[in-house]
């Protein structure tokens, strides 16, 4: 026995005392550390060595993997979580935010003319002036802009401006008339010139694809230029918390860009990345098939982004019935069945997953119909991925009775908590209080058995880690207002938050083996925090700061 006992210890000790060949190459120390691993949900030490975590638990026993050449870092208390991913978000975007007039912050139709005028006034003569991200929920009164008020400010520069949902965009009279858009231009399939309501002129407005109209107008941005705002677009995200991002769409040029930043050691952000379809990026995705763990666990591409329907705000969302501010539309589908179908079948066949946008209850349930239609028609002995893990992005208003085929169908809904905080402001006067039920129905996924991966789909949205979590918990907006129809019961509880950011976002992505909790031979991504969200209160989780942002085991950014 006395025997059995020496061997037992001494074989302990062997698994806890490192010889100097399994010394860690950074030890992190005194963190309050949630590991969102149910089996042992808190800790107050990691070891990492390479790209991976090795010992996750106590001070004490940490301090046996530091050796000659071992990094100490001590965290003082601070709060550590597994790094958090955006599950929706659109780097590209995010990038160009920063580069581009950034309308983030507009509070007027005042305001955003003033910050218009400023650019124009820099601007050459004929020079086109582009941005995004005005939003006129809480603007008084609360209506879009007009050709007609850009023009104020901009009488000879053609000028196009994003709304921030990306789902609209306001155009002045130059623009129009280089782009030929009359009283006579038909709407383009899945968007909608709107007109003035008396003359039937376009009255600058164009919703989803009739966008493109303009846009095609606007000369391309260098390669260059695309490179920029990605690197911006990372800093931002890494700054931010962010360990990956899943990238909800685009093309194979951007993945070309990833790939060249990668390999230059330029970005350092994990991005799951998917390209449009059905169409040219998706038909190649298939054919060349996916990418998968590139570059260090950073890039994969497996996956192609569909999108059903518009947004909610420009009352483009496909409604089961009419929008109730205006009995005249129900919104639209964006997608021809009859391109979808083929392009679903084949995608099952090769092992690409699908992620399809849908914000009306229209648009999910076609989009649930058509994901059926499709995992009958190719049983799992003959598709590549057994569980292809299909997606719907925003899953935003569901009719009740559709819930819970997402888990029947082994469908996720990947969610993004901001929204229900900015659009609840305008969504009852669209929906009309019974539609509620199932609009931003997070706790009710969950119970219905699936996992719902959270985003920010930024630069719709912030894309702020902390802004999301909040919204998540909360409910409620950013100065704790929450109004009539808000269904609080739909917020989720802290720790179903940490997962929404954590292990779900690693499951939707075929990776929760490999990241997602802070668990030994998983990958070392960490986002330490300033304070501890699993316990404040609701609101100072809008106060906390990220301090520090760890990917592969390697610190990518320090606010110290
Ligand atoms: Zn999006």
């Amino acid at each position: 026995m006395k025997v059995f006992l020496l061997v037992a210890s001494l074989l302990l000790l062997t698994l806890v005392v490192p010889g100097p060949q399994s010394a860690a190459d950074i030890v992190f120390k005194n963190g309050n550390i949630y590991t969102a691993n149910e089996e042992s949900p808190k800790a107050q030490a990691i070891a990492v060595k390479g790209d991976k975590i090795v010992f996750v638990g106590t001070n004490e026993t940490a301090a046996k993997f530091v050796g000659a050449n071992t990094r100490v870092v001590d965290l003082k208390g601070n709060t550590v979580l597994p790094g958090f991913t955006d599950s929706h978000q659109h780097l590209s975007g995010v990038g160009q935010r920063e580069v581009t007039l950034n309308l983030e912050f507009t509070t007027s139709l005042e305001d955003l003319l003033a910050k218009l005028k400023e650019r124009v006034d820099q601007a050459e003569r004929g020079k086109w002036v582009t941005g995004r991200g005005w939003i006129e929920t809480h603007w008084k009164p609360a209506v879009f802009p007009t050709r007609w008020d850009l023009d104020k400010v901009s009488p000879n520069n053609p000028v196009i401006l994003g709304r921030a949902d990306g789902h609209g965009a306001v155009a002045n009279s130059a623009a129009l008339k280089l782009a030929g858009v009359d009283k006579t231009t038909p709407n383009p399939f899945g968007g909608e010139i709107s007109k003035d309501k008396e003359s039937g002129e376009p009255n600058g407005m164009l919703l989803d694809s009739a966008q493109g109209i303009v846009r095609r107008h606007v000369p391309p941005t260098t390669r260059a230029e695309e490179e920029r705002a990605v690197e911006l677009g990372v800093k931002r995200d890494i700054e931010l918390g962010w360990t990956q991002i899943q990238d909800a769409g685009g093309s194979f040029a951007e993945v070309d860009i990833f790939k060249k930043l990668y390999a230059a050691g330029t970005i350092k952000l994990r991005i799951y990345k998917a390209v449009y379809g059905p169409g040219p990026n998706a038909t190649r995705l298939m054919k060349e098939g996916p990418t998968i763990g590139a570059f260090g666990n950073r890039l994969t591409v497996r996956t192609i982004k569909v999108v059903s329907d518009g947004a909610l705000g420009s009352r483009g969302a496909a409604l089961l019935g009419p929008y109730s501010d205006m009995p005249d539309t129900s919104g639209f589908l964006t997608v021809k069945a009859e391109e979808l179908r083929p392009m679903l079948v084949e995608a099952l066949r090769k092992g690409i997953q699908v992620e399809t946008h849908a914000i009306g209850d229209k648009a999910n349930r076609f989009i649930l119909d058509e994901y059926e239609t499709a995992l009958k028609a190719v049983p799992p002995s003959e598709r590549k991925v057994a569980d292809p893990r299909w997606r719907v992005e925003h899953a935003q208003i569901v009719n009740p009775a559709d819930i819970p085929r997402f888990a029947k169908l082994g469908i996720i809904p990947s969610m993004q908590p901001s929204h229900a905080i900015g659009d609840l402001f305008f969504a009852p006067k669209r929906l009309g209080m019974d539609r509620l039920a199932g609009a931003y129905a997070w706790e009710s996924f969950i119970k219905s058995g699936v996992v719902v991966p959270g985003g920010s789909d930024a630069p719709v949205e912030r894309g702020e880690p902390m802004i999301e979590f909040y919204a998540a918990v909360a409910r409620k907006d950013q100065h704790g207002f929450s109004g009539e129809g808000w269904h609080p019961e739909e917020a989720v509880t802290r720790n179903q938050a940490l997962k929404m950011f954590t292990i779900w976002p690693a499951y939707a992505a075929f990776e929760e083996k490999l990241r997602g909790t802070i668990e030994v031979g998983k990958l070392a991504d960490l986002t330490i925090l300033s304070a501890d969200i699993m316990t404040i209160p609701e609101l100072e989780i809008l106060k906390t700061r990220n301090v520090m942002t760890v990917i592969n085991g390697e610190i990518v950014y320090d606010a110290n």
